[in-house]
């Protein structure tokens, strides 16, 4: 856990949030500010910066999260209409809180290029 982290406060859960998944592993929550009908984050329990700072003892954890995210999609029935999934890092990729998640999106149909 890192000193002040909000996702990591979050997964330890001292800090409430709406959880819809859990494992040793991972959380999945509600975004608080939801950009879609279903905006679903999901957090590795381990403390990972974002994607500029993974490391190769990360693979499995990262398929892990590919994973879960696609049986998100399935629990919040979304799976058929279809979704998108989601990782800022950065300034450029607006990245807002410092720990990797993937944001699983849908319930309306996306546009593209993202904003
Ligand atoms: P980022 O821009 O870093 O990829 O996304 C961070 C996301 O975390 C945003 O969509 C934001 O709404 C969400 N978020 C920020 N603070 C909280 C919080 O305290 N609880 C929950 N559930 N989501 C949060
Ligand atoms: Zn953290």
């Amino acid at each position: 856990m890192a000193e002040g982290c909000l996702f990591c406060k979050i997964a330890s859960g001292e800090l409430e949030s709406s959880i819809v998944y859990e494992d040793d592993l991972c959380v999945a929550f509600h975004d608080i500010n939801p950009q879609a009908p279903t905006h679903v984050l999901v957090i590795p329990r381990k403390h990972i910066p974002g994607m500029g700072e993974l490391e190769e003892s990360d693979r499995d954890l990262l398929g892990h999260l590919m994973l879960i995210a696609s049986e998100i999609a399935w629990m919040e029935g979304i799976d058929e209409a279809g979704f998108r999934t989601v990782i800022n890092w950065g300034h450029d990729g607006g990245m807002e809180v410092p720990h990797l998640h993937l944001h699983v999106l849908g319930g309306r149909t996306m546009s593209w290029p993202p904003g």
